[in-house]
């Protein structure tokens, strides 16, 4: 099932997500829809809280993009990017490494808004897989970008929270107007 996403405004990104402990048959589901809603989208990653769980849950997947190269190594050796896509990371721990490179950024809670983020250029990450299995694995590249930013908002951090002042000066019209539709969309809640 294709899940609505949550739009900037909405306190659920804020949320720091909590670990899931077991991988019971509403987690399978979620994983699945969160998959398919993704892959709907041509999104390149999408986490938990954006669809409405506060939970430590994200799924990544870079097959679609091809001018935007990554690498991959997985336990010290390469690996094939394809083969370990889609990626299902549950209660994942990241470690940037290496120097701060730009690279254009944007995310699904902010529709049409675009900015170059920087980050450090690699990333090394422990996780769970879909099944519970332990994974562990360095990435680089659109990869590194993807995982950095998703595990951003399993910890309530968003992309904005990142950009240089002077682009968040900027945008900040675009990203007001967009907070106060999306709290207008949700009269319940002040
Ligand atoms: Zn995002």
């Amino acid at each position: 099932m294709v899940l609505p996403i949550v739009r900037y405004g909405n306190p659920i990104l804020r949320a720091k997500g909590s670990p899931i402990e077991k991988i019971t048959p509403q987690i399978e589901r979620l994983i699945a829809d969160m998959l398919e809603t993704m892959h709907a989208v041509r999104g390149v990653g999408l986490a938990a809280p954006q669809v409405g769980h506060a939970l430590q849950l994200t799924v990544v997947d870079v097959t679609g993009v091809t001018d935007r190269p990554s690498t991959l190594f997985v336990e010290g050796k390469p690996a094939e990017i394809e083969a370990f896509m889609p990626l299902v990371l549950i209660n994942p721990h990241v470690k940037p490494v290496g120097e701060l490179v730009k690279g254009p950024e944007g995310c699904l809670s902010f529709p049409e808004i675009y900015a170059d983020i920087m980050r450090p250029e690699a990333a090394e990450v422990k996780a769970q897989n879909a099944k519970g299995g332990a994974i562990s694995f360095r990435c680089s590249g659109l990869l590194s970008r993807a995982v950095q930013h998703e595990i951003d908002h399993l910890n309530g951090i968003l992309f904005i929270d990142r950009m240089e002042m002077e682009t968040r000066r900027e945008l900040k019209a675009e990203l007001e107007a967009l907070q106060a539709e999306t709290k207008a969309a949700r009269p319940q809640q002040r």
